[in-house]
């Protein structure tokens, strides 16, 4: 993948949409699931304990849990796959992964890297297709799949738990978000904004990590809605093929109306456009770095997942309130805390209800830590020491000694 970076980028751009910049740090991210889980795979061990009766010692061993149905999202074509397909190869299991409808290139490129890098034939296949549904009841039902690892949204993840369940498929899943990105009266309003910058449009705003809603102590709310305001609006909109380019285009023509629907209703219940707002007329799906101020607790900008490169401010009035909005929500995968305090950040970090908190960072993603979320945004792990068990069984084995 490092060697051909550059092709693996070219491929993301042109069918996604993704600029040069954000591209090439995917084609990094994804490869480095590759050096974690080559290294990981020799520490799938086992145990030795005494049962603390006396009368039992218990020995643990490991196996692979079988054959895995990947099912991967657009936004990360490279890396949500190689998330799944480093942990699966190193616990030694075989494996389908059938990629997203909008962006099956890159996954295909990625099966014939691993040929050439040496996997055998048949032990990863690529398989696209326009009927999703469909395929996944057909592979669900095939005694040989013991695994499904699912990346996507919570209404199909919900539904393919159900399917999941007529033969207890083991499932892991990761799906959608709601993060909070709280600043609180004594943050460095400067690395807030840049954090922000990162968290808000990394892949513009198309993450399941990214800050869907930011919630601004009043003591700091005009100076940090003042401060976004003109960075977001120095990111001209461009094609995704040309180098200079800072926002591409939005996936597809029904997440542009999506995002505009949900900033129109927003501003009919008072929000206020600081910049952007409307989608671009013409040719491409482009839709403008948008912030949005006073924006109202209870509108859908603020309690679902937007995917776009758009930033409601709420104003709340102490930390209090703050973790009481962040946790207000059935999502629980991201969030983002601001404070000059670092023990104070903590604190507030620990409160929140989610599987990952950026403390004074906007930037979480990362091939060594755990990645999940809890409430409705998923079920186990991927990445770090966590990553590989979601494809490994356990026996005990009750040992005479
Ligand atoms: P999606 O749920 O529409 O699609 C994801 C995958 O599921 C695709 O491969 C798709 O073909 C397949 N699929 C769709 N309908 C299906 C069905 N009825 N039965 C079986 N498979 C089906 O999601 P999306 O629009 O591609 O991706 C965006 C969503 O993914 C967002 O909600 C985002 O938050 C989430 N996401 C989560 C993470 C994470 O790690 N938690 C990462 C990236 C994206």
């Amino acid at each position: 993948m490092v060697a051909e970076h550059d092709v693996i980028a070219s491929i993301m751009r042109l069918e996604m949409g993704k600029t040069a910049a954000d591209a090439h740090a995917e084609v990094r991210y994804a490869a480095e699931f590759f050096r974690w889980f080559s290294e990981e795979t020799v520490r799938v061990g086992g145990s030795l304990r005494r049962a603390p009766s006396g009368n039992n010692t218990i020995l643990t061993v490991h196996r692979p849990v079988g054959v895995s149905l990947l099912l991967t999202p657009w936004n990360f074509p490279a890396a949500m796959a190689t998330r799944k397909i480093a942990p699966a190869l190193a616990a030694g299991c075989t494996m389908v992964l059938k990629p997203a409808e909008d962006t099956p290139l890159t996954a295909l490129y990625l099966a014939d890297l691993l040929g050439r890098a040496g996997a055998p034939e048949g032990v990863v296949s690529v398989l696209p297709t326009d009927r999703p549904a469909e395929f996944v009841e057909w592979a669900l039902g095939d005694g040989r799949v013991r695994k499904l690892s699912f990346t996507g949204s919570t209404p199909v993840g919900r539904r393919l738990v159900a399917k999941s369940a007529d033969r207890i498929v083991n499932c892991s899943l990761e799906l959608g978000g709601n993060a909070p990105f709280i600043v609180l009266d004594d943050a460095d309003l400067e690395a807030a904004v840049d954090g922000a910058m990162f968290a808000k449009m990394r892949n513009g705003g198309q993450a399941c990590t990214a800050a869907n809603r930011f919630l601004v102590h009043t003591a700091v709310k005009h100076e940090f809605t003042e401060r976004l305001t003109e960075r977001m609006a120095a990111l001209e909109l461009g094609p995704a093929t040309d180098d200079t380019t800072k926002l591409g285009p939005v996936i597809n023509a029904k997440r542009q109306y999506d995002i505009a629907d949900r900033v129109t209703e927003a501003i009919a219940d008072g929000a206020v456009v600081h910049t952007g707002g409307a989608p671009v007329e013409g040719p491409g799906c482009y839709f403008p770095a948008t912030v949005l101020g006073e924006v109202d607790r209870e509108c859908r900008l603020a309690t679902e997942e937007t995917f776009g490169p758009v930033a409601p401010i709420i104003e709340v009035a102490d930390e209090n309130d703050a973790v009481r909005l962040a946790n207000a929500t059935e999502m629980g995968l991201a969030a983002y805390v601001y404070s000059g305090n670092l023990g104070r950040a903590l604190s507030v970090g620990q409160r929140l209800e989610c599987g990952m908190v950026g403390v004074n960072r906007g930037a979480i993603s990362d091939p060594a830590a755990p990645f999940g979320g809890m409430k409705q945004s998923g079920l186990g792990r991927e990445g770090g020491f966590e990553g590989i068990n979601e494809y490994l069984e356990t026996t005990y084995l009750a040992a005479h000694w």
